[in-house]
C-alpha cells in the first residue's frame, strides 16, 4: 500500500491522480483509451473515472446518457471546476487575472502599481482586483484553487520569498505565500517574471519543445530556462540571470550598474541603446522610444538595435552550446523592434555555436508577448493543483463530504 496515500482515499483509488494526468491535455478520452494509456484493467479505470467525475475534475463529453441510464462514454478535464489566480507584477504595473484549469483567462485587469509601494500595499491591491474579477464572473472565493505570482526580481522559489531584489524596496525576504493565504485558499507559488514568461511561452506555443530559452530584453536583460519541460531555477533561483555576463570584446569603459564593466545589460539593454542614440542626437529615453524610432525607420536606431542583438547573440551562443535548446524566444519591450534585434542574435548564434546545437534551433520573437507572465503564473499553479497527489487529496475530500 502507498504510504503517501491521502487520508480517506480508499486503496483502490490510489493512482487516480496518475490516471488523471492522461486527461490533462484536454483531449476527450474513453475508458478504453485510458485503459490502453495507463495499462490498467478496465474495471480499475472505471472506478477511478467515476471518482474523478464525482469530484468534478472530469466532465462527460459527447452524447448524453441514453434511455438505459448508461453514462456518456468520453471524458475530458473539467476546466471550469475551479479557477486560479495569476498575478504578474512589474516595476510600475500589476496585471491580475482569473483563469480556468485549462489556462484560459476568464477575466483580467492591468493597473498602474508601483512595486516600490512595498509588498503589503501591492499584494492587497492585487487581491482586491481579484475579488472584483471573481464578483464579475459570479464565482465565490472558495472556487480559487491556488495563486501564482510573478515578481520583477530574484525569488527563492521554494519559500516564495524575494531575495535581495534590486528594484523592489521592502520586499526582501517577505513571505508572499503567507500574506496571500490571508486572501485566497490553495497553494501560493512565486517566481520571477522572466521564468514565468518562459513557462507561459512554453505551454502556449512550444508545448512539444522540451528545451526552450526565453530572453527578456528591456530595461534589463534576463532569461528563463525550460529544460526537459520544466523550469530550471538553479540552486538559489538565480539561473538565467544573463544581464551581468561579460560580453567578449565589449569596451572596457562601459560601467554597469552592478559595478563591473562590459556586462551584457550595460551594452545591449534599453538604457545602453538609448544612451548611444542620444550621442547621435536622437531624442530617446525609454525602450518604447527606441521601438518607436526603429518603427519609424530611423537608420541609426535600427543599426543600434541590430548591434545589441549581436552582443546578445554572443552570450546566447555560449548558452546554446551549454543547454542545447530547440527554441530561443526573444521577448521584452525591445523585441517589439521586430526583426532587427532577432537578425543580430541569429547572425552571431549560428556563427558561433556548434553545428549540432544549432541544427534544429529556431530563434523567434515572442508569441505570448506581455501575456506571457500571466499565462506562466497560471500554468505554474495549475501544474501544482492538478499534480497526481493534489488530485487524490481533492478526490478524498469529496468522498469525505459525500459520505
Ligand atoms: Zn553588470
Amino acid at each position: 500500500m502507498d504510504m503517501n496515500a491521502p487520508a480517506g482515499l480508499p486503496p483502490s483509488l490510489v493512482g487516480t491522480g496518475d490516471l488523471f494526468q492522461h486527461l490533462r491535455d484536454g483531449t476527450p478520452r474513453t475508458r478504453g483509451d485510458l485503459a490502453r494509456l495507463s495499462s490498467l484493467a478496465r474495471s480499475t479505470v472505471t472506478a477511478r473515472v467515476d471518482a474523478l467525475l464525482v469530484a468534478g475534475l472530469l466532465r462527460p463529453v459527447g452524447e448524453a446518457a441514453s434511455t438505459g441510464g448508461r453514462p456518456p462514454s468520453r471524458f475530458a478535464l473539467n476546466g471550469g471546476d475551479r479557477v486560479v489566480v495569476a498575478i504578474d507584477l512589474g516595476a510600475s504595473h500589476a496585471s491580475v487575472a482569473v483563469s480556468d484549469l485549462t489556462n484560459q483567462v476568464l477575466a483580467q485587469r492591468t493597473v498602474e502599481s508601483d512595486i516600490a509601494d512595498g509588498p503589503t500595499a501591492v499584494l492587497d491591491r492585487s487581491a482586491a482586483i481579484v475579488q472584483e474579477l471573481l464578483a464579475e464572473l459570479g464565482r465565490p472565493v472558495s472556487d480559487v484553487a491556488g495563486s501564482g505570482i510573478g515578481v520583477p526580481g530574484p525569488v527563492a522559489h521554494a519559500s516564495g520569498r524575494p531575495a535581495n531584489p534590486p528594484i523592489m524596496p521592502g520586499w526582501h525576504d517577505f513571505d508572499i505565500p503567507a500574506h496571500m493565504a490571508q486572501h485566497f485558499g490553495g497553494p501560493v507559488l512565486v517566481d520571477n517574471d522572466v521564468n514565468l514568461m518562459a513557462l507561459g511561452e512554453h505551454v502556449t506555443s512550444w508545448r512539444s519543445d522540451r528545451h526552450l530559452l526565453l530572453v527578456k530584453v528591456a530595461t534589463g536583460i534576463g532569461a528563463g530556462i525550460v529544460s526537459d519541460g520544466r523550469l530550471l531555477r538553479g540552486a538559489l533561483g538565480s539561473a538565467g540571470d544573463l544581464g551581468h555576463v561579460h560580453v567578449a570584446g565589449a569596451a572596457n569603459d562601459v560601467v554597469c550598474r552592478c559595478g563591473n564593466v562590459g556586462c551584457l545589460e550595460a551594452v545591449a539593454a534599453g538604457p545602453a541603446i538609448a544612451a548611444r542614440l542620444r550621442a547621435h542626437g536622437l531624442d530617446v529615453e525609454s525602450s518604447q522610444d527606441i521601438v518607436d524610432a526603429v518603427t519609424a525607420g530611423d537608420v541609426t536606431a535600427l543599426q543600434a538595435v541590430r548591434e545589441a542583438g549581436r552582443d546578445l547573440g554572443s552570450v546566447l551562443a555560449t548558452c546554446v552550446n551549454l543547454l542545447n535548446p530547440s527554441v530561443i524566444v526573444i521577448g521584452g519591450k525591445l523585441s517589439e523592434a521586430g526583426e532587427y534585434l532577432l537578425a543580430g542574435v541569429r547572425e552571431v548564434v549560428y556563427q558561433r555555436s556548434l553545428p549540432l546545437a544549432t541544427h534544429d534551433l529556431r530563434i523567434v520573437g515572442t508569441a505570448a508577448g506581455s501575456q506571457g507572465g500571466i499565462l506562466g503564473a497560471a500554468a505554474m499553479v495549475i501544474d501544482a493543483v492538478l499534480a497526481p497527489r493534489a488530485v487524490e487529496v481533492y478526490v478524498a475530500q469529496h468522498l469525505a463530504r459525500s459520505a
